[in-house]
């Protein structure tokens, strides 16, 4: 996340999205999720009890959670923890700070988690968490005393062989430490293992800060490969500039790459031959956005996406891409960063345009693949060097790229509905194997 948590007094009341708002948009992510599934479920003639079954996650958790805020009041703010699926494992998925969250938002997002885990073959299923809140206008001390709340409130599901928790926007190591600190004081002893994405002192992994960018690295390598393009001489734009952007934008110009345009939600940076990212990464550690960095040209946010390229990388939050927009595009590439940045309508434009769209299931699934990693060092107190997670990383990604790819082109289906068929392959096949009880 680029949000640095501040110490500033909370100024503002906190501002809460309704599903029915994010409804009236046409644009409801669980909606959306659902119709993806029942695309690729067709697609593959999936036996209807196991489509049902993931038509319904399997837990949902609603809690309130009272916080005494600096001036002396007391908020109540809204959280969820949903458990989508867990015929493969224990549930896995990250924890969201935002105005926008909604139920619904969190059920697509533990669906997608489902079905991330079971296209990468981690022995997982999927979660997810948000609380309705607008951290960049709390204190430290508030969103400390917030996050110790909700994992009290959530304690009762969460666990390392149960559930276990990760980053997610506007949600850090530092949150992922006071759910560890606060989850241990609950049971009594230290337990690394109940969350993900927690700084190296108290059982972090390496390589886990970076890992959802190096991710959307080697798809985009793979599918260069595979395309026939010189991914050094492709622009590429990546909207977003937080844990994921930041970090894919770094690994893409350590590798040689033009990287034309990045953006965070206060607008873009563009510049034909390539951005000094090295600059503007010491520019943002001193200010909380990019958005009076001098040596390149502002646009604005609405207009970013349609910026000259071959490769965009949305790496913010959902429906970045619609059938408002969708058909601006230039870019001849799509690498999904974010969960969920193109809606389905958006979808149909961009493959009747011929653009080639990696999913987000698979693009960004380096990072659910390094926090497995993460549990593993835990479960054994044995820790790995960066060197050898990055490979292992490597394999995961590059052996799921290919395996979607060549489905995509074997079915002639594109590569969302390609990976959700490999995801539903081992779905379907764990969910028929443990039958049902009773
Ligand atoms: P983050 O909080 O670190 O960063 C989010 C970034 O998006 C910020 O730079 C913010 O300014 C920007 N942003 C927000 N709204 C925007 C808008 N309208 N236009 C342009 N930029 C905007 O979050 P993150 O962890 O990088 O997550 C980003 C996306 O990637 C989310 O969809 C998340 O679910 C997904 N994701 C994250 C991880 C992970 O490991 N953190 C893993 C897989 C997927």
């Amino acid at each position: 996340m680029d949000t640095k948590i501040s110490s500033k007094p909370s100024a503002a009341p906190v501002v809460a999205k309704t599903a029915e708002h994010v409804e009236a948009h046409d644009e409801n992510p669980w909606h959306q999720a659902m119709e993806q599934l029942d695309r690729a479920g067709k697609a593959m003639k999936l036996e209807p009890f196991a489509l049902e079954r993931l038509r319904h996650p399997k837990r949902i958790l609603t809690v309130s959670v009272p916080v005494k805020m600096d001036d002396g009041s007391v908020k109540v703010f809204e959280g969820y923890r949903i458990q989508h699926n867990m015929d493969r494992g224990p549930a896995k998925g990250g924890i969201r700070y935002h105005p926008q969250v909604s139920l619904d938002e969190v059920k697509a997002l533990s669906f997608w988690m489902t079905m991330k885990c079971a296209v990468v073959n981690l022995p997982y299923g999927g979660a997810k968490g948000g609380i309705i809140c607008d951290p960049k206008k709390m204190s430290k001390g508030e969103l400390e005393r917030m996050t110790r709340r909700y994992t009290a409130e959530i304690s009762i599901i969460i666990g390392p062989d149960k559930d276990i928790p990760a980053p997610d926007v506007n949600t850090n190591e530092q949150v992922m430490a006071w759910i560890m600190d606060t989850y241990s004081m609950t049971i009594g002893y230290a337990c690394p293992g109940v969350v993900t994405g927690k700084p190296i002192e108290i059982g972090g992994s390496l390589g886990r800060k970076e890992a959802t960018g190096r991710g959307v690295f080697y798809v985009t390598r793979e599918l260069a490969a595979r395309r026939g393009f010189d991914l050094r001489k492709a622009p590429i734009i990546i909207q977003g500039f937080g844990n994921v952007g930041s970090n894919a934008a770094n690994i893409f110009a350590e590798h040689g790459c033009k990287v034309v345009g990045i953006s965070d939600v206060t607008g873009g940076l563009y510049d034909p031959k390539g951005l000094d990212l090295h600059d503007i990464m010491l520019y943002r550690e001193k200010n909380e956005s990019v958005a009076n960095y001098g040596k390149a040209e502002h646009v604005p946010i609405d207009k970013f996406l349609e910026l000259p390229c071959d490769i965009l990388v949305p790496a913010a939050m959902e429906n970045a891409i619609t059938k408002s927009n969708a058909d601006k595009i230039k870019a001849k590439y799509i690498i999904e960063g974010a969960n969920g940045p193109t809606s389905n309508d958006a979808d149909r434009i961009l493959n009747a345009k011929g653009v080639i769209l990696v999913p987000d299931i698979l693009a960004n699934a380096g990072g659910v693949t390094v926090s497995y990693f993460e549990w593993v060092q835990d479960m054994q107190s044995l820790f790995w060097s960066e060197k050898e997670i990055n490979a292992r990383l490597q394999e995961i990604i590059v052996g799921a790229f290919t395996e979607v790819y060549d489905l995509h082109e074997k079915e002639k289906v594109d590569m969302r509905t390609a990976a959700f068929m490999v995801g539903l392959r081992r779905l379907g096949k764990a969910a028929s194997i443990r039958g049902m009880y009773p």
